[in-house]
């Protein structure tokens, strides 16, 4: 079984849309491990996105995902990084396949809903960050 760390970010929230998107990780079979609500400061946004903090599209993305609350969880089940990613699907909302939750509820390439780590190093560092205390 594996980890990975999952937000459901502003827009998740601001469009009432937690249930719908936490419902489809669950429904999947995997497994709530840690959850909180919280709004994250530019500092945390940085250590979260280290590597885009030099990219053209981060200062936008730093103001949306700190804009209000999100919704932080780690969720653990078999091959838990690929099965979310595929839940997810493609980064672009508008490019994302139906079926997926980017591809049914997002038209955004910046505002789409979810992040999921992308590699087991990936989810460590994650995990550390926003659950430093989780065992
Ligand atoms: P995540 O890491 O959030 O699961 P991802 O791996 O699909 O998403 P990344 O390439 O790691 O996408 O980009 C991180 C986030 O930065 C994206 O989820 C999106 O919110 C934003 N982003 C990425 N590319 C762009 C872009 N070209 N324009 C605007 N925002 C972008």
């Amino acid at each position: 079984s594996q980890r990975t760390l999952v937000l459901l970010k502003p827009d998740t929230v601001r469009r009432g849309l937690v249930g719908e998107v936490l419902g489809r990780f669950e429904a999947k079979g995997l497994s709530i491990v840690a959850l909180d609500f919280r709004t994250i400061d530019a500092d945390t946004a940085d250590q979260h996105y280290a590597e885009h903090v030099e990219r053209d599209f981060y200062p936008p993305l730093r103001d949306f995902v700190t804009s209000g609350p999100l919704v932080a969880l780690v969720l653990e089940g078999d091959e838990a990084i690929e099965v979310v990613r595929a839940l997810n699907g493609a980064t672009d909302g508008r490019k994302a396949a139906p079926g997926t939750i980017r591809g049914d509820l997002s038209l955004s390439n910046r505002e789409n809903l979810v992040h999921g780590s992308d590699s087991p190093e990936s989810a460590d560092r994650e995990i550390k960050i926003w659950f430093p205390d989780l065992p």
